[in-house]
């Protein structure tokens, strides 16, 4: 017993050793990420903005490298820090329901411009009885899947990419699901092959000497799968093509099915190459705080065009001191800065008697990429966390969720002319019209031009609303559910606006109705609550004369009912959507 006893003592003894030995690793790596992350967020943020101000060809091809490259480096260290963590065993699985059909369209979505790229057909094939909601870790799905597409292109110069992905049944709520890439490319020699997942093992590198990569994708790829109990299987021709395949057990969690993709990617827009800002909200205040001034640049140049009136505090200290001064929409606030670090200011925020943002949403911002960090963010009482690099389309999306509603417009047409500023054009443009051209409109409410694409929802055009998320699902349900949500409230404001004869305050709620219903694709009431809007300037402006403000007055009266009752079709049409996406 004795003996027995001394061995444990020991074993414990060099257990506690190693996992001495992992602590500084692990701190090491945090410290790392950080740092790097930090200029990386400079170098990503600037170039985006020349991106998006330059007009210069020359210049913005430069810029795209400088993009390209990037964002390699990023996932080169995101590949180093993964597989760091995985032999320290710091890698866990985030397990949780997920929607198939979004996955698979992300995973399009990303690859499909690269495949165009180099003149590679990209096709895909999705058997269509799949269930869509299952259980799983779409994140490292996602990373498994998204190396082997990468690698098709990488490493395919003519010919094709196919994505294939099917199942195989297991038992009533276990599905095997495959995911397939085949490439028409070099190929891989038998010898090769067992080496395929060896940590920083790369073939051919006469032929791959311009190729970039480290030899980590596969290794960290046949780790994250067994991981999560799944294998891997590869095919290979040298000089024909390769096949690389993941099988994983996935839980079945519902009985939809992922349907046709064919008919699903053909309504999402394809991927804008130019930026355009998905929403703008001139009255929407926040506050960015970041104790270095190169963040805060970057933070404030990319909201540039969301109109958003910005005001940046460089520490706790001066932020909490804004905080108690101003009412702001939302709050974005650094993790990691001298002094009062981001929780201890949003604690001492929370506290703070005097505290004019007191529950408005704050969102982290970090640079430390280290597994769990989201959890702790949110178990400390942020609403949200953003990491950086600040990615500009993920800092909008959060801004459409967190803002409030009716500060949120849609972006102006390029051509739009504003209707603010120029009353008398308005007034010329929509009452100086013709019969024919009121006709016209007249014809356009009860039109329904969209019935080909989506035949069950005549009052809502859902690419139109899917462009102005930037293509991102997940962003058009959020905005859809706020509008499905808020439309009892707002109905009644400008049901009571309207009864009291309040053309100011009228024509302010059909105006925002006009943006609001655009940016879900309610085009009809759009126009509808635009022609409203029109007229009740008519009322309002101080240059028109009696005989146009009884004209404004008359048309709101003939059509203030038809146009609550698009309203109430296009939030109908909404709710169905919801369901769908
Ligand atoms: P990387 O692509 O970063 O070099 P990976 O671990 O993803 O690293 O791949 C390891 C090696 O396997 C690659 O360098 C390449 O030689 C080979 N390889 C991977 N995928 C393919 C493919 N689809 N066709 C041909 N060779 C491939």
């Amino acid at each position: 017993i004795i003996w027995q006893e001394s061995v444990n003592l020991q074993l414990k003894a060099s257990a506690d050793t190693a996992v001495d030995a992992v602590q500084p690793k692990s701190q090491f790596l945090a410290q790392m990420s950080h740092e790097i992350r930090t200029p990386i967020n400079a170098v990503i943020g600037m170039n985006e903005m020349i991106l998006r101000e330059c007009r210069d060809a020359t210049i913005t091809k430069y810029a795209n490298n400088v993009a390209t490259a990037s964002e390699t480096l990023l996932s080169l260290i995101n590949d180093i820090l993964d597989f760091s963590k995985i032999e320290s065993g710091k890698m866990e699985l985030v397990e949780e329901i997920y929607h198939l059909d979004e996955l698979i369209e992300n995973l399009v979505n990303m690859i499909r411009p690269r495949a165009e790229k180099k003149n590679l057909e990209f096709k895909v094939e999705v058997d269509e009885t799949i269930p869509n909601e299952l259980f799983g870790d779409s994140v490292r799905i996602r990373q498994v899947v998204v190396n082997f597409l990468t690698n098709a292109v990488k490493y395919t110069q003519v010919g094709r990419v196919t994505f294939i992905v099917s199942k195989e049944d297991k038992s009533a709520d276990e599905i095997m699901l495959h995911f397939s890439v085949k490439d028409t490319g070099i190929g891989i020699r038998d010898e090769d092959k067992q080496k395929l997942f060896h940590d920083f093992e790369r073939f051919d590198s006469k032929k791959n000497k311009n190729i970039e990569g480290t030899g980590l994708g596969l290794a960290i790829t046949s780790k994250l799968v067994n991981m999560m109990k799944g294998s891997i299987d590869v095919a290979s021709t040298y000089g024909e093509g390769s096949t690389f395949t993941v099988i994983l057990p996935q839980k079945v969690m519902g009985t939809d099915t992922v349907g046709s993709f064919e008919q699903k990617m053909e309504a999402a827009p394809s991927k804008q190459e130019v930026y355009k800002v998905s929403f703008i909200a001139p009255e929407a205040k926040i506050l960015v705080v970041d104790d270095n001034e190169m963040n805060l640049l970057v933070a404030t140049s990319l909201l540039k065009a969301t109109q958003i009136q910005v005001d940046t505090a460089m520490s706790g200290m001066s932020a909490l001191k804004k905080m108690a001064d101003k009412k702001y929409d939302l709050i974005f606030l650094d993790q990691m800065m001298p002094s009062l670090d981001g929780i201890q200011t949003l604690h001492l925020a929370n506290k703070m008697e005097e505290n004019k943002s007191k529950g408005v949403p704050m969102i982290a911002l970090t640079a430390n990429a280290i597994s769990g960090a989201k959890e702790m963010f949110l178990k400390e009482g942020f609403t949200d966390y953003l990491s950086k690099p600040i990615d500009a389309k993920q800092m909008e999306a959060m801004l459409m969720t967190y803002l409030p509603i009716d500060k949120l417009h849609a972006p102006p047409k390029e051509d739009e002319v504003d209707e603010f500023d120029d009353i008398q054009q308005m007034i010329d443009d929509s009452f100086n019209q013709t019969d024919d051209q009121q006709d016209d409109i007249n014809e356009s409410f009860s039109n329904n031009d969209d019935s080909d694409k989506l035949p069950n929802l005549e009052y809502i055009n859902v690419d139109l609303g899917m462009q102005y998320s930037a293509g991102m699902a997940d962003m058009y349900k959020n905005i859809l559910i706020m509008f499905c949500n808020l439309k009892d409230e707002k109905r009644i404001k400008i049901q009571e606006a309207f009864e009291t004869e309040d053309w100011q305050n009228y024509t302010t709620l059909v105006h925002a109705l006009k943006s609001t219903a655009l940016s879900i694709g309610g085009e009809k009431t759009s126009e509808a609550a635009k022609q409203l809007e029109l007229a009740g300037k008519m009322i309002i402006s101080g240059s028109t004369s009696e005989l146009e403000k009884q004209q404004g007055t008359e048309y709101i009266k003939e059509h203030h009912d038809e146009a609550m009752e698009l309203y109430d079709k296009l939030v109908e049409d909404g709710r169905k959507l919801i369901d769908n996406l």
